[in-house]
């Protein structure tokens, strides 16, 4: 069967998050036939990946524990959406094409690269549906009968398991064999510069770091055929569980030197989830969380789950209560996620202890044209982003509007959906982002709206979405926000309807010179005068 993704999920009424998730099985009967008939023979080939016993408690974890010694290694280059619902109906789709395409960041379907709603239970991975799943284990079946060919001596021992054993990183003979100069002049030659106590010496190959064989085989499919100079030294180091502050140049191999060490540790921890990576942006944790699928692939529980901003939040929940061994997050939302639930990580309970002022994010004042628009746009941004979003405009009562005021003042809300109510006289001196949706009809309302940030000398910033609905006002925009040294977008600088209002603006500029009376002119108005009143 499957494991669904994005269940709808329940919320009991303590609001504790730790057994605030329940999945929904779902019962479908297409589902189960096509289940069982696409499964049975594939089942029977397919290794199972039984859950061992914990093995491997938090105190017996193979690996030393940090010793509070840091390494510092440099290469040097030569929803809110959780609420009380009714279980979802909706069935797990059939087939691939009645699947839809997947956001950035969301899980891809491992066969046809599709949104990957579901986790086949058999072997970790995202699938789309159940024709992709079907496909999935028949290429698993597949590959493991081309190995057992090529390899007919393994085929009947026991399938290898890297939980069989504990880790333990050893230097490799070979390198034990090095001369220290030998050593200290590769590292001269590789650009790697080390500060620390008694740092372990670099690896030269992967093999030397004796890893399970389906990390070696991954790392091998992934083109890794030998470490990055920052690899050699941090990987060893990572593997002994130092804490490193390592720095390289982009592109130098940095994010499999941290995962390496990170998917070694977790593999034999047998907490969840046992890592955490954080990462600035949304981008950069999709990037890391496809590096590390391609190499985790094939180990067992070794599952992910990314909590990054920009997507519903209810999917990125349910899976982190998938005992998933790695989160990759952002910041900000792994903040939300901590708020509603305390995360347990590796035995260490992570709780944001209240709403500190020191969290305090300064809330975002989103200007609309309409009321209703004021009400959609804030519950789309709540839904779709997470955050504590609302309407104020005319049609809210008195009271409700200044509760509104003071929870944008106190920090209670991330953003504001106004209409041209809060575009005036007030003092919003926590706001420091204004975002014109839609763009006021007059010049005089954008300046006073731009102008609720940067308040009493602070520093503020607006954005202005501008379209044809505005076009009159092109010119008069450009005029207005050119001097504060913000580039301005070709489409507005390059439109035909503010060139025509620049030159409209120019001759009438003209025409009052003209009819100014100077000493210049003087003599030619007169001319004019006399003459047009002789051919009266
Ligand atoms: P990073 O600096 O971590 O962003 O890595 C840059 C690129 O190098 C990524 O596409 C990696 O997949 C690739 N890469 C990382 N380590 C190695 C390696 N040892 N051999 C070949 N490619 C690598």
């Amino acid at each position: 069967m499957f494991v669904p993704r994005s269940l709808k999920i329940k919320r009991h009424a303590n609001g504790d998050g730790k057994s605030c998730v329940a999945k929904i099985i779902k019962s479908d009967p297409e589902d189960l036939q096509l289940d069982k008939s696409r499964d049975a023979p594939v089942d029977a080939l397919v290794t199972e990946a039984a859950t061992p016993p914990d093995r491997h408690s938090s105190e017996s974890c193979p690996f030393p524990s940090p010793g509070g010694q840091l390494a510092e290694v440099h290469s040097v280059s030569p929803e809110q959406g959780v609420k009380d619902s009714h279980p979802s109906e909706e069935p797990v789709k059939s087939f691939s094409k009645t699947q839809r395409w997947a956001e950035p960041g969301e899980p891809v379907c491992v066969v046809c690269g599709r949104y990957g709603e579901y986790i086949c239970d058999k072997t970790d991975e995202d699938v789309c549906s159940l024709e992709c799943k079907a496909k999935h284990l028949l290429q698993v079946k597949e590959k493991e009968e081309k190995s057992k060919l090529s390899n007919p001596q393994k085929a009947n021992s026991e399938p290898e398991s890297p939980l069989n054993a504990s880790y333990v990183y050893k230097e490799h003979p070979f390198i034990l064999n090095l001369q220290e100069d030998q050593i200290e002049n590769l590292k001269q030659q590789l650009g790697i510069l080390v500060q620390g106590q008694e740092v372990t010496r670099p690896i030269i190959d992967f093999e030397h770091c004796s890893f399970p064989e389906v990390l070696n085989h991954n790392l091998k499919k992934s083109g890794y055929e030998v470490p990055t100079p920052i690899q050699m030294q941090m990987i060893p180091v990572g593997l002994l569980g130092r804490d490193i502050l390592a720095s390289a140049d982009t592109g130098s191999g940095k994010t499999a030197a941290f995962l390496l060490p990170v998917i070694m540790r977790a593999l034999f921890e047998s907490k969840t989830p046992s890592a955490l990576i954080l990462t600035p942006t949304r981008e950069l944790a999709i990037q890391i969380e496809r590096q590390a699928k391609e190499l985790m692939s094939g180990l067992p529980r070794m599952k992910t789950v990314l909590l990054v901003g920009g997507l519903p939040l209810p999917p990125q929940l349910y899976r982190l209560q998938q005992q998933v061994k790695v989160i990759i997050a952002t910041p900000g939302r792994l903040l939300d996620i901590i708020k509603q639930s305390s995360v347990e990580l590796c035995g260490i309970k992570i709780v944001v202890v209240d709403e500190d002022k020191k969290l305090f994010k300064p809330p975002v004042l989103v200007f609309v044209d309409c009321k209703l628009g004021a009400d959609l746009l804030s519950e789309a941004v709540q839904k779709i982003t997470g955050l504590k979003s609302i309407s104020i405009h005319s049609e809210k009562s008195q009271i409700e509007r200044k509760n509104i005021l003071k929870g944008l003042l106190e920090g209670d809300y991330e953003v504001v959906v106004s209409t041209g109510v809060l575009g005036r006289g007030l003092d919003l001196i926590s706001v420091r982002l204004v975002v014109n949706f839609d763009m006021p009809s007059s010049m005089d309302e954008y300046v006073h709206q731009v102008g609720r940030v940067g308040r009493l000398g602070q520093n503020g910033t607006a954005i202005t979405f501008i379209n044809n609905n505005s076009k009159r006002l092109f010119w008069d925009i450009a005029k207005r926000v050119k001097p504060t040294g913000s580039i301005l977008p070709p489409q507005l600088l390059n439109s035909p309807y503010l060139h025509d209002q620049k030159r409209k603006e120019q001759q009438k500029d003209k025409q009052t010179q003209n009819d100014l009376v100077t000493g210049a002119n003087l003599m030619d108005i007169i001319r004019k005068h006399d003459k047009s009143n002789s051919q009266k």
